[in-house]
């Protein structure tokens, strides 16, 4: 089973800017403001390992366009 769902319509090749909770993110390793966006798909292994059997095992990453620093999401993040 792959991690990242690369069917998915809204996995964007563009970096963007996005916020969540109303505040803009930024990415903690280098400052930068920028995303790649990606569906995660959660396997039951890995579910457990993040302790999320609760979940419905998909995730939103976040992919620093300029470090690449993974940041991870239960929801989509708005695109600000
Ligand atoms: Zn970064």
């Amino acid at each position: 089973m792959s991690l990242f769902d690369k069917t998915e319509e809204h996995s964007s090749l563009i970096a963007q800017e996005y916020e969540i909770a109303g505040k803009k993110i930024i990415c903690q390793t280098c400052g930068n403001d920028a995303f790649h966006y990606r569906d995660a798909l959660l396997d039951t292994a890995m579910a457990s390992f993040f302790g999320m059997e609760w979940a419905n095992k998909r995730a939103a990453i976040l992919i620093c366009a300029k470090c690449g620093k993974i940041e991870w999401y239960l929801e989509k993040p708005d695109v600000a």
